[in-house]
């Protein structure tokens, strides 16, 4: 396996990425409604290490670009408060596979936008749903896809990486398996151009992660198809739906198919064990990622023996 490879810092701000401090963050999906320093404060609430967040509602094109005050505000409450690597999350209505010309440029703009935004708050970078390719099949859509995404990094120049995400295998989408992901960024061929990986998504899109030998099969399989160095996030989630459902459901860690036992055994791969994590659960509260989700993980992490 090829070791990770640290991602760039910048001078004025701290850019963990994967491979740096040899920590493994536990971070969480928080809200920034009422402007971006809310949300390290949301973070530090629940004892995340780490924070996803999104910029713009991600049902909506609209999109705000924050002031440089705010910037500034993010960046200094992001460092006083310690935390790790910050990404951001892509709208839902990007589809760069899409057959409609009008949705694949406002997709290209979001992405911009939010890949620029990234930049300046310095953050690790931005995570997007490659989506579907509406029935046309993924080699018929790929040249325009890797188009779309080579227009994205090269209006948004610096070092914040666009993540995509691998999805959990339901109708026309694009991504649930790693030769997809892999054929992508091979004919991007550019750096910052990396994969975010969902337990959940994984899951169901039928690998066993909590699963020693099926792990590993798996980690074998990124590294070949992708490249361990191009995983630069996680997405802990534990799956309400069975192995292989292809079903998008996220619960929270320990309540679902995945189990804590999962959770335990996918941090103890040294592969993964400075790859900083996120969770998208839906809370025991219901109010989204909670103190209790972020705790069972610390514990899990413990329990693995890995750095926190
Ligand atoms: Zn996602
Ligand atoms: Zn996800």
């Amino acid at each position: 396996m090829r070791p990770a490879k640290p991602v760039q810092r910048t001078a004025s701000v701290t850019r963990l990425g994967p491979g740096e401090n040899g920590i493994m963050y536990i971070g969480a999906h928080v809200s920034a409604a009422g402007g971006l320093p809310k949300a390290v404060d949301r973070a530090v609430d629940i004892g995340a290490e780490a924070m996803q967040i999104f910029v713009s509602s991600p049902r909506a094109w609209r999109f705000k670009a924050p002031e440089d005050a705010l910037v500034e505000k993010f960046r200094e409450a992001s460092e006083a408060a310690g935390m790790g690597p910050t990404v951001f999350h892509g709208i839902y209505l990007c589809a760069l596979g899409s057959p409609d010309e009008a949705l694949v440029e406002r997709s290209i703009e979001s992405l911009t936008s939010h890949l620029q935004t990234a930049e300046r708050c310095g953050a690790l970078g931005v995570i997007f749903h490659p989506a579907s390719h509406r029935g046309a099949g993924f080699e018929a859509v790929l040249d325009q896809f890797v188009d779309g995404v080579k227009r994205v990094l090269d209006a948004s120049p610096g070092d914040a990486l666009l993540m995509l995400e691998n999805s959990a295998g339901a109708g026309d989408h694009i991504g649930s398996k790693f030769s997809e992901l892999g054929a992508i960024i091979s004919a991007v061929g550019s750096d910052r151009l990396h994969v975010c990986l969902d337990t959940q998504h994984a899951w169901a899109s039928g690998y066993e992660l909590n699963n020693a030998d099926k792990l590993d099969e798996m980690l074998a399989e990124f590294d070949r198809e992708i490249g361990l160095d191009r995983l630069s996030a996680i997405h802990a989630n534990d799956s309400m739906r069975p192995l292989g459902s292809a079903v998008d459901r996220h619960d929270n860690i320990g309540e679902g198919e995945i189990g804590v036992d999962g959770f335990k055994l996918i941090m103890s791969r040294p592969a993964l064990a400075e790859v900083p994590m996120y969770l998208e659960v839906p809370g025991f509260e219901k109010g989204g990622p909670d103190a209790q989700n972020v705790s069972i993980l610390k514990k899990a992490r413990e329990e693995a023996g890995v750095a926190g």
